[in-house]
């Protein structure tokens, strides 16, 4: 999976940048880099921009800026699940993360003040009201559902995702229940199937969307007739651990879960 490729983040701690700190830059979904793909560092650009630190990992602390009026081209965040080096890219997904929750909260919403970023913890603070706003992260489940030694690969309709390639049962949990009701509600709504035998498998911070994955295997229990729900799956199919199944790459807990299974890892 691409967090496995990077460092632990440091303790929150702002500072100054360095000479070799790495600078983001984003605009519309996209990551400002120079002519060579590689990430802006601080002597690029020194005291000419207003830096905000992000987060710090190794040796390299990680900062925001507004880099488009320095020469750059741009690159997709699609592109960054597989940029090498691969930990750098999840560094710039994170920060795009981050960067998105900072431009969503430029004011407080209790009185329209502008919010700052907090020396103590990462959060923004409104000093007329006191409010912090923590970076937005979203529960969500992947589910191996699997069934006389086949699992269950579902692929997105195209108006609910332009993800195109093989899936899991996926979902975001709801506020009031747990990540195994989670599980349970989800593979019900998209699938019409009742599991049990839920078992935790591994978690993935998962930027792109704000969301933590929690991956979950599970057994049907009962029938495993399936009732497609349309507007989110255009299929549901079970596969064997011989059958192709195409994850698009290896960055995701779903293809390290599909993964798994193939190897005969869980039954
Ligand atoms: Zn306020």
């Amino acid at each position: 999976m691409i967090h496995d490729t990077f460092y632990s983040l440091k303790p929150y701690h702002p500072h100054e940048p360095g000479l070799n700190d790495i600078i983001f830059s984003f605009q519309n979904k996209q990551v400002l880099v120079r002519k060579d793909r590689s990430f802006f560092e601080y002597r690029d650009i020194c005291d000419s921009v207003h830096c905000t630190y992000l987060f710090e990992t190794g040796s390299l602390s990680f900062y925001l800026a507004d880099l488009s009026s320095i020469d750059h081209i741009c690159l997709s965040l699609q592109q960054l699940r597989t940029y090498e080096p691969r930990w750098l890219g999840f560094a710039a997904i994170l920060a795009w993360q981050l960067y998105t929750w900072i431009d969503a909260n430029q004011y407080c919403g209790h009185d329209g003040k502008l919010m700052h970023m907090d020396m103590q913890e990462r959060a923004l603070r409104c000093d007329a009201c006191n409010r912090l706003i923590y970076p937005t992260l979203s529960p969500a489940v992947i589910v191996g559902v699997i069934h006389n030694g086949r699992i269950l690969v579902t692929r997105y309709s195209a108006q609910h995702s332009s993800y195109s390639h093989d899936a899991l049962v996926a979902g975001y949990a709801e506020a009031g229940e747990t990540i195994e009701e989670t599980v349970k509600r989800e593979v019900k709504e998209e699938t019409g199937l009742d599991v049990s035998d839920i078992v935790y498998y591994r978690s993935q911070p998962w930027p792109f969307s704000s969301s933590l994955l929690f991956g979950f295997f599970c057994h049907v229990s009962g029938s495993s007739q399936i009732h497609l729900d349309r507007n989110e799956l255009k299929t549901a199919e079970w596969k064997s651990r011989t059958d192709a199944i195409d994850t698009a790459d290896d960055s995701s807990l779903t293809h390290e879960m599909i993964e798994v299974f193939q190897k005969g890892l869980v039954h």
